[in-house]
């Protein structure tokens, strides 16, 4: 039972339960919410499962006042949003035929159908409105307490349906499992491997960027790399020793735990690997540029930097970029993560502030400076006397001496 799930009990959820379930259909909160509270571990989003069809789940939760938004009425999913919280609310099911995302789907009132649809025992349990839990596959529950990632029948036929299912494997596995993966499901994957090659650059940067900051990613992507996953998700080689190296940063975690520096680590070396991850994993402009960065900037780290270097870092590449080209440097050293030099960079740079340059253009045309190049050229000059003085200088220091031509004689 699990009547005490706050999103169980919660007065947006129940305002959904008592739209929906009327007339004899029934509802249930399916997947990662019973998975995740039976664990232990926190609850993200609250999917539900009705036997309602999809026109009547809009139809009731119109006339209860709650907002359906049809986000996938072809598979069954209405969103209804209750009180700001948003719920995926999506019919009862069998697929008939799944090429991919797109299913041929047949929606029905039979709850083993629908959880046979589903990819592993532990995300197709459901609990109800009183907080029973129902697992009609019968082997959810246990796997779920035993943190056990299983396929739900056959795992070679479950993947032909969806290559996906390879990477959503491993994604559960890092973050859920406990013991040894499961031997069935990793022969399985690994005899499908190929078909990763038929998915969406979206769908597999989705899912590598769940896995990667993992709390078992270490072992799990070690698992993708020798079972030859990993380089055709990548298209190249990988270095496990760095990426384990990040991971093990727990002082770091904060900074360490970002999915793009996890990447880097474990699959970027020169400029070229970062414009091949991006085409593979459909990575955002500003991720491949923050990528990029970290990367050229790592090669100009190393954990002997001084205070005045390291402020000098923080001013040219900001916060962001300079702990991660450091960590990124850190990593790839063969310094170990309880290394004392490494430790006090990073603590500097992430005490520090990052300097700002007190002079302006202005400053200089008020003392007289004709506008044009020059000015740059000037600015260019204080700054670089600036930082000599170890961002010590200020603002009057600087123009004291930084007259323009009108007042030279
Ligand atoms: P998370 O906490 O990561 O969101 P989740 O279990 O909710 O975990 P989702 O990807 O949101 O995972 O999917 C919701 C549910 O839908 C899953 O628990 C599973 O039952 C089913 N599901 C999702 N994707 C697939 C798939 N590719 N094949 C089979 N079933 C799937
Ligand atoms: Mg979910």
């Amino acid at each position: 039972m699990l009547t005490d799930a706050p999103w169980l009990t919660s007065a947006s959820i129940r305002r959904v339960f008592e739209a929906v379930a009327m007339e004899g259909d029934e509802a249930r909160v399916v997947g990662g919410a019973v998975r995740n509270t039976l664990m232990g571990e926190p609850v993200g989003d609250v999917d539900i499962a009705t036997t309602a069809l999809p026109e009547i789940v809009v139809k009731r939760a119109k006339a209860a006042g709650l907002k359906p938004v049809p986000t996938g009425m072809e598979h069954g999913t209405i969103t209804v949003v209750s009180d700001g919280t948003p719920y995926e609310v999506t019919t009862l099911r069998e697929d008939i035929e799944t090429f991919g995302r797109h299913a041929v789907v047949r929606f029905s009132r039979d709850w083993r159908a629908d959880a046979a649809r589903r990819d592993f025992t532990m995300n197709a349990l459901y609990a109800d409105v009183d907080g029973a839990v129902h697992d009609p596959t019968g082997e959810g529950y246990a796997d779920c307490l035993a943190r056990r990632v299983r396929f739900i029948g056959d795992p070679h036929a479950r993947i032909r349906e969806d290559y996906l299912r390879i990477l959503r494997f491993f994604r559960f596995h890092a973050h859920y499992g406990a013991g040894a993966i499961d031997a069935s499901g990793l022969s399985a994957v690994v005899a499908a491997r190929d078909g990763l090659r038929r998915l969406s650059a979206e769908r597999v940067g989705h899912e590598l960027r769940r896995i990667l900051p993992a709390p078992h990613a270490v072992e799990t992507v070690a698992t993708m790399a020798e079972s030859g996953i990993i380089e055709i998700a990548l298209g190249g080689v990988v270095r496990l020793e760095d990426f384990a190296h990040l991971h093990h940063l727990k002082d770091f975690a904060v900074e360490a735990g970002n999915g793009i520096l996890q990447l880097a680590a474990l699959a970027c070396f020169v400029a070229e690997d970062v414009d091949r991850l991006t085409d593979r994993l459909r990575l955002s402009n500003a991720e491949a540029k923050r990528m990029a960065s970290a990367l050229a900037a790592s090669q100009t780290f190393h954990s002997t930097l001084d205070w005045l270097a390291a402020r000098e870092r923080l001013y040219r590449l900001g916060h962001e970029t300079a702990i991660e080209a450091a960590l990124l440097a850190w990593c790839r050293s063969a310094a170990g993560p309880d290394d004392q030099a490494w430790r006090r960079l990073l603590v500097t740079l992430r005490s520090q502030e990052v300097p700002v340059f007190p002079v302006a253009g202005r400053d200089l045309l008020a003392l007289g400076h004709k506008p044009g190049p020059a000015i740059g050229v000037a600015l260019q000059a204080l700054e670089a006397r600036w930082i000599a003085s170890g961002f010590a200088l200020g603002r009057d220091d600087l123009l004291r001496d930084a007259g323009g031509d009108a007042q030279t004689p």
